[in-house]
């Protein structure tokens, strides 16, 4: 018959087809695994950087704007740790025992202070039009990826779950910019601005020393995160919002303000002594005016960037206990890194031609997005405590945390 093989001839191709099918497991396999290679060397590409980010490593960064003064004290000061021992408010050694070093217990009035200060910057990010979210705390490896951290290594800041495909999160960040993963958003709804709260997780690999000290650097630890996502061509300005709020935060504490080095978004320069802006802050205890905070705002150079970041505000602040700055707050724009990777785009609408009947095909564009601390709640009780410390011991209580402590105005030393 027409067709038919000879047995010999049959065999061979069945031979080949086998061959053919163990080649496809094999390459299937190779492709795969190279993928997965790519992956991870483009996960090594940084963002590209603003043309005004300092070229460098930390020395190069520069101070953009300088906030009131140092606190002065007419005794001798201590430091979060001891004034938390003696206001019976930490419990590290506790916390050794049962988690290991770097945790830690709050106990009493740090408990309404840790929940005050959430409250309170959440409450006023709200009021400045952010939608306040509560996320998850434990994500997918691959969304920690998207949005430019490292979730496997030696080296890695990320706590991993054995066994499984996820992880802790390091910040907010992650499971906001995943919110909107693989999604169109109408040009209408930009600006996406949210407000969030999370604890944050960190392996803290490779940090030690006195640095480390006490709430410094901890494993976990409270934050309040504010993330936009928006159009390119407005990722600048809002990036200048983002900071604006964290210093409207920071001041509304008790900070005072002196601008410093280029304001670079007014398009003016000022000089350090040209211009101060003072907020005057009236503590209604008699006798117990607090010293004023102190902080910084830096422009993080390009080594100190971070994979995604385009460019990065850094605010540091006094810590009288520490005697040095302390980082209480970072923002940063990561303009389309994070969006590609996680496919977040919009579709313009100014450049949908009016066409009857037809669906559009305008080319859609990737978002940028942006994340700032609003608030770090271990710094900044670290900042707070030191700052607002009395002679007799005892912590004042800036005026507009007080309603969100149940109006405690005053933390006493107990005997
Ligand atoms: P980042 O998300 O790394 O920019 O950190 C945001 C803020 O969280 C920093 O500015 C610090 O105030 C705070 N922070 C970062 N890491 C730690 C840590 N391990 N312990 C306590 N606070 C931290």
């Amino acid at each position: 018959m027409k067709g038919k093989l000879e047995p010999s001839e049959r065999q061979k191709l069945v031979e080949e087809g086998k061959n053919l099918k163990e080649r496809l497991v094999t390459l299937e396999e190779d492709l795969l695994n190279l993928t997965d290679e790519l992956q991870q060397e483009a996960q090594c590409v940084p963002n590209m950087t603003h043309p005004d980010v300092p070229v460098g490593g930390e020395d190069c960064s520069s101070i953009r704007k300088m906030v009131g003064k140092a606190s002065e004290f007419s005794f001798s000061v201590k430091d979060h740790v001891q004034l938390g021992k003696d206001l019976n408010i930490f419990d590290f050694d506790a916390a050794a025992e049962v988690s290991g070093s770097k945790f830690y217990y709050l106990k009493n009035e740090a408990v309404m202070l840790e929940m005050g200060l959430i409250n309170w910057a959440v409450s006023e990010v709200m009021k400045r039009g952010f939608t306040p979210l509560i996320t998850p705390e434990i994500v997918r490896s691959s969304v920690v990826e998207k949005c430019g951290f490292q979730p496997r290594g030696t080296n890695t800041q990320v706590y991993s779950i054995e066994g499984s495909d996820q992880c802790l999160i390091g910040t907010a960040e992650i499971p906001v910019g995943g919110i909107h993963m693989d999604s169109i958003i109408p040009e209408s709804s930009l600006p996406l601005k949210y407000v969030a709260f999370s604890h944050c997780f960190r392996t803290e690999a490779g940090a030690a020393g006195a640095a480390t000290r006490g709430l410094y650097r901890v494993h976990q630890f409270s934050k309040v995160e504010m993330f936009i996502l928006c159009r390119p061509e407005e990722s600048n300005s809002f990036h200048e919002e983002l900071i604006e709020i964290e210093e409207e935060l920071f001041s509304s504490l008790g900070l005072h303000f002196k601008y410093a080095s280029d304001f670079i978004s007014s398009g003016f320069k000022f000089s350090f002594d040209v211009l101060t802006i003072v907020f005057p802050i009236h503590f209604p205890l008699a006798g117990l005016m607090t010293s004023s905070n102190f902080h910084r705002t830096i422009d993080m150079a390009t080594q100190d960037l971070g994979a995604p970041a385009y460019r990065k505000f850094d605010v540091e602040a006094w810590m009288p206990g520490l005697g040095r700055y302390g980082e209480i707050s970072s923002a940063s724009n990561c303009t389309d890194y994070q969006s590609r990777r996680l496919g977040i785009r919009y579709r313009p609408e100014s450049s949908i031609p009016p066409k009857k009947g037809k669906g559009s095909s305008t080319p859609t564009r990737f978002v940028h997005t942006l994340n700032a601390t609003a608030c770090a709640v271990p710094r900044m009780i670290i900042c707070l405590l030191e700052n607002y410390q009395q002679e007799d011991g005892s912590v004042v209580i800036p005026e507009p945390l007080r309603r969100f402590m149940g109006g405690l105005e005053i933390i006493t030393p107990k005997i």
